[in-house]
């Protein structure tokens, strides 16, 4: 197994110094490859990658509307993969109107919301459709 491979103990939400909340990953100093969650080394290199903020804004992939939810959530909601700015491809959460579901190519921007229904909030990255205002 590959150092790099290792993700988990990472956060990939944090605060910056601005208070905002962003998402974190890592980016290879040698090729420049940004990775969510973060490595340790740059699969392609075997660089030591460094902590990279990443902007929240993507592209949906693909969405799918989840109807029958896990324990602790409640249904409906959406779920899909969002191509950040940067590069990669991360499934998250999806905030939509029953009326206007995200599909392939929708413009997001990262929020951050309640995850799931636990007595104890768990906030993580919730991505809402970018519209134009006109
Ligand atoms: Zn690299």
């Amino acid at each position: 197994m590959i150092v790099g491979e290792f993700s988990l103990g990472t956060p990939i939400l944090t605060v910056n110094e601005s208070g905002r909340h962003v998402l974190v990953g890592s980016r290879c100093p040698v090729c420049g490859d940004v990775r969510l969650p973060s490595r340790t080394l740059c699969g392609a290199d075997l660089s030591e990658c460094v902590p990279h903020e990443l902007s929240g804004e993507g592209t949906v992939y693909e969405a799918v509307r989840i109807s029958l939810a896990p324990a602790g959530f409640e249904a409906p909601f959406w779920i899909g993969y969002i191509d950040l700015a940067e590069g990669p491809r991360y499934l998250a959460q999806i905030e939509a109107d029953e009326d206007a579901p995200p599909s392939h190519g929708d413009r997001v921007t990262l929020t951050v919301g309640r995850l799931g229904t636990s007595a104890e909030p768990l906030l993580g990255p919730i991505f809402r459709k970018v519209t134009d205002a006109h």
